[in-house]
């Protein structure tokens, strides 16, 4: 017998229709690239997303066409977000940190077909446009008066969305359809991309904004400064029209001293971003005595929050840390330390030591711990093993079937984190499996620099590890056997790599090894290098 209630199918534009409809007047404040602050309530926002839609049809955009965006986060960028979720095309969001070459290879595997970005990436854009084999329309974030000279014929964004109709029908598709993609550097070979659904992304929403996850309101002030293009902003730019918080986007400026202005003129209670952005604002509030009298909680994720972080704002600043682990394939909220009733009043350290952990799942969330055969491990808060995920807002595989299965034959995704849990369902993360580096929430690939490095003819083998570093977590290491009877130096090994990886990827240092062990496979062994070099100090750090 089936259940009589209503077929309300879960799709992404119905949250901006809430928000429209029960509170129009909250607000998007955002710091434009030029540095003005610019206002626009949940009502605008709405008709400029449907007058997006509507410029987006004129195009030619249908159901499934991939739109891509290069944008900080601003409302422009909302509202591209949903006049294109809206008719059922999907957002592409790219991360314009990455070399420009890795942009137009994923701008060209998604096929998008229009690219709408800030002003600050125009050279990245312009250098890569005659590689773009699928983009016919260029728009740039701008109105008449700060649009910038460009080569690829782009038109400005607020022109180009100007006195188009309203009419666009929204959400006139199946909650399954493809909503919104985002590639994420995985551990061999090319980014892949994680394909989210509308219904994936409502119910992240619905389960995220619960007050044991982000906790938020109506009356919340939110400021992400964790990017759009880093999995939704952390499920952000939907969280915040789902309940009618305002949102303030710091647009390209992370600075401490334009966060904690923000934060202090717009009262901000609720803020999120990587550990790395919390260390600037850290400093500009102790150099200049200041305090943070609004802001409630701060959400740290994207790698793990260190002590010292978390105590600054806990003890100093009187702020609730909320430590949340998640990936770009669990949209990506997976854990959040919120405490759990049985520690709510216990000391300080027991506290700290709890909040120091990834966090307990929502509901919506399952997690598992498991050995090599695939066997679950006890939940005793001490034996480690590879952490597996599964529900309604995880991946089930990539974008064109890239990285094949990658499901369990239970349905568990496997993170490649390495972790234990405890009996209350508290999880830390205690290794990782992949073989990645990530330096201030932004990953590396380790094999890309390996395989660079190898090409260089006194060199016989690499490695790349992460190795600990205070203000980007991790930085690269790169462990160089040379070729017999040759002895290159530092500087002829990164020479090699100039150029071919984006700056910020060079390797902080380069160490040199008789032998790079390998495993029974002839792959290099990153555990064994990991052990060796495990109390390595970078000369950066
Ligand atoms: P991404 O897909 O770029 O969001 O990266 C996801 C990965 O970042 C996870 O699989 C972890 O390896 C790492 N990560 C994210 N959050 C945390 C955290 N709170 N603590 C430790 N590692 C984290």
């Amino acid at each position: 017998m089936q259940g009589i209630m209503q077929d309300w199918q879960l799709t992404s534009n119905k949250i901006l229709e809430h928000a429209n409809r029960i509170n129009p007047t909250r607000e998007i404040v955002t710091r434009r690239v030029g540095g003005n602050i610019v206002r626009t309530s949940y009502a605008e926002l709405y008709t400029m997303s449907k007058q997006v839609s509507g410029a987006l049809i004129e195009s030619g955009i249908t159901l499934g066409d991939r739109v891509a965006t290069l944008g900080w986060n601003s409302a422009r960028h909302m509202a591209a977000w949903y006049g294109t979720m809206g008719i059922g095309a999907v957002l592409h969001t790219i991360n314009p940190r990455l070399h420009p070459e890795q942009i137009a290879w994923i701008a060209n595997h998604a096929e998008d077909k229009v690219l709408i970005f800030d002003t600050t990436f125009l050279p990245i854009v312009e250098a890569v446009k005659d590689h773009l084999q699928t983009v016919k329309t260029f728009v740039i974030f701008a109105g008449a008066d700060d649009m910038p000279e460009n080569s690829v014929g782009a038109v400005a964004f607020d022109e180009w969305i100007a006195g188009k109709s309203l009419n666009a029908r929204w959400g006139d598709f199946p909650e399954e359809t493809a909503c919104g993609l985002c590639y994420t550097s995985g551990t061999t070979g090319n980014p892949k991309g994680v394909l989210y659904s509308h219904r994936s992304n409502v119910l992240h929403t619905l389960i995220t904004m619960s007050k044991d996850a982000m906790g938020m309101g109506a009356d919340d002030v939110v400021l992400p400064v964790v990017p759009m293009f880093h999995a939704n902003a952390w499920g952000l730019a939907f969280g915040c029209p789902a309940t009618g918080a305002n949102m303030v986007m710091p647009g390209a400026q992370m600075d401490g001293a334009s966060i904690y202005e923000l934060l202090d003129t717009e009262k901000v209670t609720i803020t999120a971003a990587v550990p790395t952005v919390w260390l600037g604002l850290l400093g500009y509030l102790r150099e200049n005595n200041l305090k943070l009298p609004h802001l409630r909680k701060v959400v740290i994720g994207g790698s793990a929050v260190p002590e010292a972080i978390l105590r600054a704002f806990e003890t100093e600043f009187e702020v609730d840390v909320i430590h949340a682990w998640g990936m770009t394939e669990t949209s990506p909220l997976g854990t959040l330390g919120t405490l759990p009733p049985h520690l709510m009043n216990a000391d300080i350290d027991t506290r700290m030591t709890q909040k120091l952990k990834q966090g307990r799942p929502p509901f919506g969330v399952e997690l598992k711990i498991v050995d090599d055969e695939n066997n679950d491990l006890p939940w005793d808060g001490e034996t480690s093993g590879r952490l597996v995920v599964r529900g309604p807002a995880i991946a089930g595989g990539y974008f064109k079937g890239d990285g094949g299965n990658v499901l369990d034959e239970n349905g568990f995704f496997d993170t490649g984190d390495v972790a234990n849990m405890d009996q209350y369902g508290t999880m830390q993360i205690t290794d990782r499996a992949k073989d990645v580096i990530k330096s201030g929430g932004e990953w590396i690939s380790s094999i890309d620099i390996e395989n660079i490095a190898v090409g260089h003819p006194k060199v016989a083998n690499a490695a790349a590890i992460g190795i600990y570093h205070p203000k980007w977590d991790e930085r690269p290491l790169l462990i160089i056997q040379a070729e017999p009877g040759q002895d290159p130096s530092k500087e002829e090994v990164l020479a090699q790599l100039e150029g071919k990886i984006a700056k910020w990827w060079t390797p902080d240092d380069v160490a040199f090894i008789d032998e790079i062990p390998l495993g029974a496979t002839g792959k290099i062994n990153k555990l064994k290098l990991r052990e060796i070099f495990k109390d390595y100090k970078l000369p950066t750090a």
